[in-house]
This record gives structure tokens, C-alpha cells and sequence, in this order.
């Protein structure tokens, strides 16, 4: 809990968490808003967090999930017929000459120098028409997984959407990856975890595909948006995805949009979602959903006041890791409250932005004696008359 309320105040260092421990107010708010009863000393956070496998938050996540399941506040992320679009995505969020551990991804350079690296693959799930992201427990790429970045990411989302299905059996799920995430193995693994999907496709990467489409009827549709975008799709359904996987049949789905000021975007995917003149907007539409993982979860966490690539403490065994995940643990809370908290919502929309939002929160935080959660924001959004002015009347 002391690590979750570090990232939770939105801290910037664990030396500052713990300088301010020792205050009475901070003891007090610890305890009734996060239930710490003994806030531990720096060091020993650390030495407490590296022993302790990521894996055991997973079932933090996975509560955390299952009550927006039953409040049904899942509903506006319904995508087509009862489906969700699960985006994934990795991200690195360490990098060193220097400091490493146990779990470190390196990369050797020429001059004989290595650099030492941590990444994680992030799944999370995400809708076109608005900016909440629901991130699951990520998975961390590791070093053992292979000698090719590729084969790295490849192997951790292996893990990753096996853990997913096995926590969630029955959720409808279309995963959204790049480019790497189309290939018969992987659209395979899909398959048989009964997951629908729409996966980019590169001309350069998939030869065979692109001249079998070449040479085959496909079809057009095309219409402008009421904004003057112009969109332009050709498609065809049940192709080959390539000549080694002949009997793994894909839907192609080409994509050129116009902007009124003439720019071109061009995007191809491959989609085992039927492909017809009603249904490729709302799947093109789906597919660049793709990248709110990248804009809404990964910069937030990096931009945001959540100082994702600060090293609050590297460890000889989980530390990095477990700091990364209880960082997007505190995002995911912070994005329910977004969805379902009214007064938290309020209180953002005072703020202006998220990063002026935390500040006011961690200066209520250190400053005044705070009961329960709703205090604090009402606090905010109310401010009690406070004055240090002397009274000399
Ligand atoms: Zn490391």
C-alpha cells in the first residue's frame, strides 16, 4: 500500500515520499486514506518490493476489473456486438549504462559498452469515442525470452493473453496490435483463445498477401464525413495470410483518408471480422482505437505527473518491475474514479489538467488532516474559509 499511495500522490521520488513520512498529518492520511498503519523507511520499501514476484498484483487488477463489471460501468466500452477492443501494446520504462539487475533486457553495442533496459507489454482496453483507457495487469518482457526484440514481445504477449483469458473467460475481446502481431503463429494463439482481432499489415512484411490481393477482385467503398474527411476503403474477405500459413485466411482491409486540407493517411490490416460496405468504418474506426494505449496510457504515465521513466529504485530481482506495475495499478484507480467518480470528475474539470489536479490533491495530502477520499475532493471542489491573516479587528 505505501508503494500504491506513492504513485497514487503522484510523488515524484521515493526520497521525497520518505522525507515527508515522519509528519504527523502524512501518518494520519496514510492511515485512513490508504489503511498504512507503519510507513516504512525508504530502504526498507525496497528491500520488501524486490522480493515480491509482480505476478501477485494480478489479482489487484483483476477485482479492480470485476467491480466495473458488476456496477456495469464496462457498457460504454462495448464496441460491436458486445465485443471490446483490447489494444496492446510495449513500452520501455528503464534504461541504464550502469544500473541493472537480475531481470534486465542489454543490448550490446560495437564499442563493447551495453545498455541495460526494462519494457513491459501494456493491454488495456480502449474505445474510439472517448480517451479512458482500462489497463489489465501488464506483462514484462524479459531478456530470457529470446535474443530478438521481436521474439521478445512475442513471448511476453503469449503470457499475456493466456493470463487474460484464464482471469476472464467470457469476455468478448478484439485485440488491436501493430504491425509485429501479424503472423500465423500469433493469429493462431488468438484463435484458439477465442479472441477476434484487427492487426496492422505492412506491404514489406507481408509480399505474398499484397499480391495475392493484387491479383484478386476485391471491393470499394467510399464517403465523406460530415467534418469533409474523405474515406476510402478496399477490402476483400478470405485471403492467405502468407504462402507458409496458406490455410490461415484473414480479411484485408485497405484505408485511405482525406482530410479537407488535403492530407493523405493510408493504413492496411488484416481482421478476422467480416468485412462488408457496414461494417468497415466502425472496424477502421476500432483498429486506430489501436493507439490510445500509446497516447492515453504510456504518455499519460510518462507526462502526466506519474513519472513513469523515473527510476524510483532498480532492486536485484523485482523492484523496476513491481514499481512499474503499481504505477499503472494507481492509473487504473485513477481512471475508475474518472469513469465512475462524479466529485473526482469535478474536481479535474476545476483543475484544468490532470498534472495541476495532482498537485492540489498532494498539497491537501501533506497539509491538512484528511478523513476519507470524498473529504479531500469536496475540499477541493469547496474549499473551506482558511485564513492566516492575524485578526486585528
Ligand atoms: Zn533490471
Amino acid at each position: 500500500m505505501s508503494g500504491l499511495a506513492l504513485f497514487s500522490l503522484k510523488y515524484p521520488s521515493l526520497l521525497k515520499f520518505d522525507n515527508d513520512r515522519a509528519d504527523d498529518i502524512i501518518q494520519h492520511n496514510l492511515r485512513s486514506l490508504y489503511g498504512i498503519r507503519n510507513v516504512p523507511c525508504d530502504t526498507y520499501l525496497r528491500e520488501r518490493l524486490d522480493q515480491m514476484p509482480p505476478r501477485l498484483l494480478r489479482k489487484t487488477f483483476s477485482t479492480l476489473f470485476a467491480q466495473l463489471q458488476r456496477g456495469n460501468e464496462l457498457t460504454p466500452f462495448q464496441f460491436m456486438d458486445d465485443h471490446y477492443l483490447l489494444s496492446v501494446d510495449g513500452t520501455g520504462y528503464f534504461s541504464s549504462h550502469q544500473v541493472h539487475c537480475e531481470q534486465c533486457c542489454i543490448k550490446n553495442h560495437r564499442d563493447g559498452s551495453k545498455t541495460y533496459y526494462h519494457q513491459l507489454l501494456g493491454a488495456a482496453l480502449v474505445h474510439p469515442n472517448h480517451s479512458h483507457v482500462l489497463p489489465f495487469a501488464p506483462e514484462p518482457i524479459l531478456k530470457q525470452d529470446g535474443n530478438k526484440k521481436n521474439d521478445c514481445e512475442r513471448e511476453a504477449s503469449k503470457r499475456l493473453l493466456t493470463d487474460l483469458r484464464r482471469e476472464h473467460p467470457h469476455l468478448k475481446l478484439i485485440v488491436i496490435e501493430d504491425g509485429l502481431a501479424s503472423n500465423g503463429p500469433h493469429i493462431q494463439l488468438l484463435t484458439s483463445l477465442d479472441m477476434r482481432f484487427i492487426l496492422g499489415a505492412k506491404p514489406k512484411d507481408h509480399t505474398f498477401l499484397f499480391d495475392w490481393v493484387e491479383n484478386s477482385t476485391v471491393q470499394w467503398h467510399e464517403l465523406t464525413d460530415e467534418k469533409g474527411h474523405h474515406h476510402r476503403f478496399k477490402f476483400i474477405n478470405r485471403v492467405p495470410l502468407n504462402d507458409s500459413h496458406f490455410d490461415c485466411e484473414v480479411n484485408f482491409l485497405e484505408y485511405w483518408e482525406t482530410t479537407p486540407k488535403g492530407k493523405v493517411i493510408h493504413f492496411t490490416w488484416v481482421t478476422d471480422l467480416e468485412l462488408t460496405p457496414s461494417t468497415i468504418y466502425t472496424i477502421m474506426r476500432g483498429a486506430r482505437a489501436r493507439w490510445r494505449i500509446e497516447n492515453e496510457t504510456f504518455n499519460t504515465l510518462k507526462n502526466q505527473g506519474y513519472h513513469f521513466e523515473h527510476n524510483f529504485g532498480h532492486g536485484e530481482n523485482h523492484l523496476a518491475t513491481i514499481m512499474a506495475y503499481l504505477m499503472l495499478l494507481a492509473f487504473l484507480i485513477d481512471q475508475i474514479q474518472g469513469l465512475c467518480c462524479q466529485l473526482f470528475k469535478e474536481a479535474v474539470i476545476k483543475a484544468k489538467s490532470r498534472s495541476r489536479f495532482w498537485e492540489k490533491l498532494r498539497a491537501k495530502f501533506t497539509d491538512f488532516l484528511v478523513g476519507t477520499w470524498e473529504d479531500m475532493y469536496l475540499s477541493y471542489l469547496h474549499p473551506p474559509k482558511i485564513s492566516l491573516i492575524p485578526d486585528t479587528s
